[in-house]
């Protein structure tokens, strides 16, 4: 009840599309009834959570913020929300996010942007961004409306966002959560996350939307870790690769002194620290924006104002202009932007000067990270290159917007793991995330590492 009302009061941050309060209601009403008959409570009994916009629930409005989907009622239920309330867990919303969760500052969503419940000190009033694409999330989890929410990731939309806010959040390997009822962006990427105020808390999340889903092509056919019980914040024996390549130009003073933070804290938990080489690493962003666009151009394809949502047909138009015109009233700017981009590379002209490179870049990055695991465990970086920005102070230069996703994009690219834990605050107050990226498979490392930091 606690958190109906919080969320019922936070209009202002506007980090639900949605408020699903019965559905929270029903799961605590569920987890009392057990615990009242004595029976073994389930790992979520009654625990309310937030649901990304971008996860499919069965006649709750799905519209991965978008125009497009605005009022679409699915018929099904994701594979992710499914196994969250078979663990007894409740849907408390759907989270505000980037539309179709492209973005970096939750600014493209259709329902106007979320904004961070973090302020700048010293009588700096500006509204700051909550990250993207997951902005829904981070803000509502760091404003105390939600214990817990899902995430997407595809070039960093769970660990931005947790970056930003000061909470955490994992992408696991690509393949550990079902893509099932997840509103597809660029499906060789896309990936589920929990996002929580700490690292147990996202691996008891974890632990239950993650598995093995015969629904999802890529899905991995693995038993689920039990990763919570294995946490530990000792990394004795471990080795943490610092990838040079990841002091890039311009980097601020306050990114630098909290990497070295992160590095003197893990050494206090027992790992020796090496310097690795990821050579590769300053393509990793250019082929994320060839290669994410065009998965997504082919993925949208499906919006035709027949299948799903949105029909936009005037008097006298045939099919071909009202597909024109459903798409042109259904998508942002900055969709269409992602789909015209998509469409250039993958056109027979181009293909092979973009599409065909991004994918030999992309191959060559995953070989980085494979040498790199012959000489550490796991890496350590920054999230991202700045604190929480200003709305509006990037909106308009849709590149300034992607250089934010540069320390993310590369292990999204090779499938890996990967974290987001708080490392500080800079000298406005405002949060910093360090990441850690683990080996294919290796969440529980990942897991480790951000205990031993947080
Ligand atoms: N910011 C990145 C993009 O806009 C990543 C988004 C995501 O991970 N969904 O593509």
């Amino acid at each position: 009840d606690a958190f109906i009302v919080k969320v019922s009061k936070a209009k202002a941050l506007n980090a639900f599309i949605v408020e699903t309060p019965d559905h929270a209601i029903a799961a605590a009403k569920d987890a009392d009834a057990a615990r009242a008959a004595g029976e073994t409570l389930k790992p979520l009994a009654g625990v309310p959570i937030g649901m990304k916009d971008l996860f499919a629930t069965k006649g709750v409005q799905t519209t991965a913020a978008s125009h497009m989907l605005e009022g679409f009622k699915p018929v099904y239920e994701s594979t992710v929300s499914q196994r969250l309330w078979d663990a007894g867990a409740g849907m408390l919303g759907k989270l505000n996010l980037d539309q179709f969760a492209m973005g970096s500052s939750n600014e493209t969503s259709y329902f106007g942007n979320v904004i961070s419940p973090w302020r700048r000190g010293g009588g700096d009033n500006a509204p700051l961004a909550p990250g993207g694409s997951s902005g829904g999330s981070s803000a509502a989890i760091a404003a105390r409306l939600v214990p817990g929410a899902t995430g997407t990731d595809t070039g960093g939309s769970i660990r931005q966002p947790a970056a930003f806010v000061g909470i955490s959040g994992i992408k696991p390997t690509y393949g550990r959560c079902s893509r099932w009822g997840v509103v597809a962006f660029a499906s060789s990427l896309d990936q589920a996350g929990p996002m929580a105020r700490s690292v147990q808390d996202c691996a008891i999340l974890l632990e239950n939307m993650a598995g093995f889903d015969p629904k999802d092509s890529t899905s991995l056919e693995l038993a689920v870790p039990k990763w919570e019980a294995g946490l530990s914040s000792s990394l004795r024996g471990k080795k943490i690769g610092i990838p040079k390549e990841y002091r890039v130009d311009g980097m601020p003073a306050e990114i630098e002194a909290l990497w070295q933070q992160g590095i003197d804290w893990v050494k206090d938990a027992g790992a020796e620290v090496v310097e690795v080489s990821l050579p590769h690493t300053k393509y990793a962003l250019p082929a994320y924006y060839i290669i994410a666009p065009a998965e997504a151009s082919s993925n949208l394809a499906r919006y035709d104002g027949v299948r799903y949502g949105l029909r936009e047909l005037a008097d006298g138009q045939n099919l071909q202009e009202m597909y024109a015109s459903t798409r042109a009233a259904g998508f942002g700017d900055e969709v269409k932007r992602r789909i015209l981009i998509g469409t250039y590379v993958l056109s027979a002209g181009f293909y092979d000067a973009y599409y065909t490179q991004a994918q030999k870049v992309r191959t060559l990055i995953a070989r980085d990270f494979d040498n790199a695991w012959m000489e550490c465990d796991l890496l350590l970086t920054p999230t991202a290159p700045s604190a929480a920005f200003a709305l509006g102070e990037k909106s308009a230069d849709p590149l300034a917007m992607y250089l934010n996703d540069v320390f993310t994009v590369p292990s999204s690219l090779a499938g890996l793991p990967a974290m987001s834990v708080p490392g500080g605050l800079d000298k406005a107050g405002l949060p910093l995330g360090l990441q850690i990226i683990g080996k294919p498979l290796d969440e529980q490392g990942v897991l480790n590492a951000g205990l031993a930091i947080e």
